[in-house]
């Protein structure tokens, strides 16, 4: 078996590779470590091979992570978020990449106000439109974030997605295009992309590199660098 250590860099090569091939900034795409049923002596083995962010999909779960590991990683809630939850990921987060409704993002905008402190979010799209899974569907996009324009400490710098599930990634490629397609049409509206370059955050493990292609800046890969979850 290889370690986390070795795996982190041959995934960073990857990426680097990826972005290359299509004509991107290797700096332009940065990896989040889905560490979600990790626990902390592993995570701390990514760290130390030089991996600073990580994404959690449970808050209860982040809890004792983020605080046992020190103020220089960096966190991304990547979960569903109860709206109960909302001011414990308020504290303990630095993104939160699934905002998907305009009470989830009242309630993080008030919690932060109170906590003094501002936070980037990014939209999560049901590009799929599959009716078990979260996120805003397309075609009301535009009016979410319409409507949550005025929080003044979320500020939404870009899109999310979890495509339907494909063994092929080309399959889940006309996925990914949608969701950049999304965005650019958000910055050309003048609803993305203000005071921060817009972010897209998609591609996991089986389909990074693809959706790197694509334009991806964000992506968040669990099993490859951690193994098989149970
Ligand atoms: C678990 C998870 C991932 C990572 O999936 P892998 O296939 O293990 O890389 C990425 N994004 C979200 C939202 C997840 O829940």
């Amino acid at each position: 078996m290889s370690s986390i250590g070795d795996n982190i860099v041959r995934i960073k090569e990857r990426i680097d590779t990826a972005a290359r091939r299509s004509g991107r900034d290797a700096g332009s795409v940065r990896l989040v470590a889905v560490s979600k049923t990790v626990g902390i002596s592993r995570i701390r083995e990514a760290v130390e091979a030089g991996q600073l962010l990580f994404g959690e999909n449970y808050v209860k779960d982040a809890v004792e992570k983020i605080g046992g590991l020190g103020p220089e990683l960096s966190w991304h809630f990547i979960g569903n978020l109860q709206t109960n939850k909302a001011r414990l990921a308020a504290e303990l987060f630095d993104v939160v990449e699934t905002v998907d409704r305009a009470k989830l993002a009242f309630a993080l905008n008030k919690h932060l106000m109170e906590l003094d402190r501002s936070m980037h979010a990014l939209v999560q799209v049901n590009v799929g439109a599959e009716s078990q899974k979260s996120g805003v569907m397309p075609d009301k996009l535009e009016e979410l974030l319409v409507e949550i324009k005025s929080c003044s400490a979320l500020q939404v710098t870009g899109l999310m997605a979890i495509p339907p599930f494909s063994d092929n990634p080309e399959e889940t490629r006309p996925y990914f295009s949608m969701l950049r397609e999304l965005g650019y049409a958000l910055v050309e509206k003048g609803l993305l992309g203000i005071n921060a370059p817009l972010e897209l955050s998609m591609g996991m493990s089986g389909d990074f590199e693809v959706a790197i292609e694509e334009g991806a800046t964000l992506v968040r890969v669990g099993s490859a660098l951690f193994g098989e979850r149970e």
